[in-house]
């Protein structure tokens, strides 16, 4: 076989990547090994533009947020599935001085943030001794359907293969790369923690991180917001609800953990009045950087070896960003971003 880009991966940054390079005229080949508890296959799927307890504004918003909007909505076209959901999160302040530090946030600048009017949450079926924020826009992509509807259109194009990628075969030539039988002008490495990549890139400052959530299913909570009082509840497309996350950056194993579960449940008997059920346990490493920042572009020296990988927590907005960038930087040499630029490491092999 013979393509212009193959791609190692089919999470979020791999489909994303796969996308833009059709888009741009080439053709693709995509090796994946479909493991089931990949980040991109755990995740809630949201896109929030605040972060962390002092509600700030997440890094280059503006931009991944409406990028975010046209390329799921383009995507949704093309796999006529819908993928993006605009809705609100509803945060429970765990106490006054929490409420008090987001009033003070909406008078510095209230974008994105407002108070949540009494009316708006006294009907929910949440304990609520301290009112709650609104963050507002907040989207949902519906990720089983992103991630399958792009499996089904590589397959259908026999575009994708299910495949564990040595890094040892992969030999570089003159005019391409070849890997066993498969010649490609290019390849990147979209592999999330799996760290093949490192062969060719060694030394970038990942720092793992892991996340576990619970599946619920909750008769009677009202689904058109996403709720916070430390842990989310996201309503996901197939009727039940994601609950979590944790973010463990010293972990001696990537599975579930009993202790989580018991955490998890402990606190949602004490915020949420409704009745619920665990259906699921899950947990996944996301592929979190040191400096927060992901890690896009061509080796320096071997610039047939690319690598879209280090999107952390916010996978849904970075990995369709970076995708175009990186396609855009091959073929119009444009600029990536210098904060997500792996020009800013200084890599030798
Ligand atoms: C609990 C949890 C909740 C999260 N919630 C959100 C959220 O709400 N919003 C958000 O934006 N982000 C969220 N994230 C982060 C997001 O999931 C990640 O940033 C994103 O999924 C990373 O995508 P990726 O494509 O880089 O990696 P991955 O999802 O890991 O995909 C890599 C793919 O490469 C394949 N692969 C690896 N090695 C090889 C090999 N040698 N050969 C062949 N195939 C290989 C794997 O099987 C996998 O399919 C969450 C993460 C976790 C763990």
């Amino acid at each position: 076989m013979q393509v212009d880009l193959l791609i190692v991966g089919q999470g979020l940054c791999g489909s994303w990547l796969s996308y833009e390079a059709q888009r741009a005229g080439l053709s693709v080949c995509v090796l994946d090994t479909q493991r089931p508890n990949s980040p991109s296959r755990i995740s809630a799927g949201i896109i929030n533009p605040i972060t962390g307890r002092r509600q700030v504004e997440v890094w280059l918003s503006d931009e991944l947020l409406a990028h975010a909007k046209s390329a799921y909505s383009s995507m949704s076209e093309t796999l006529n599935r819908p993928l993006i959901r605009q809705t609100t999160l509803i945060d429970f302040f765990p106490s006054d001085q929490m409420c008090k530090s987001f009033q003070d946030r909406i008078a510095q600048n209230g974008k994105f943030v407002s108070l949540a009017q009494e009316t708006q949450i006294t009907m929910l079926p949440f304990d609520q001794p301290h009112g709650a924020g609104i963050i507002n826009p907040v989207f949902l992509i519906d990720l089983p359907a992103f991630l399958e509807g792009n499996q089904k259109k590589l397959i259908d194009t026999g575009s994708l293969l299910e495949e564990q990628v040595e890094a040892t075969q992969l030999r570089i030539e003159p005019d391409g790369v070849r890997y066993k039988d498969i010649r490609a002008e290019r390849i990147v490495f979209c592999e999330g923690t799996a760290g093949l990549s490192a062969h060719f890139f060694p030394n970038l400052p990942f720092a793992p991180n892991k996340g576990e959530v619970l599946i619920l299913d909750i008769p009677g909570l009202q689904r058109d917001h996403l709720y916070k009082h430390g842990l989310m509840l996201a309503p996901l497309s197939d009727g039940t609800w994601w609950a979590g996350s944790s973010y463990q950056w010293s972990f001696n194993h990537p599975h579930p953990t009993p202790a989580f579960r018991e955490e998890m449940e402990r606190t949602l008997k004490s915020w949420l009045t409704l009745p619920f059920q665990v259906i699921d346990h899950r947990a996944g490493v996301r592929p979190a950087t040191l400096e927060r920042r992901p890690f896009v572009g061509f080796h320096p020296q071997l610039p047939r070896i690319g690598i879209l990988n280090g999107m952390g927590t916010k996978g849904c907005s970075l990995a369709p960003f970076f995708a175009r960038e990186l396609i855009r930087h091959w073929f119009l040499e444009e600029p990536i971003h210098p904060e997500a630029s792996i020009e800013r490491f200084s890599i030798a092999r």
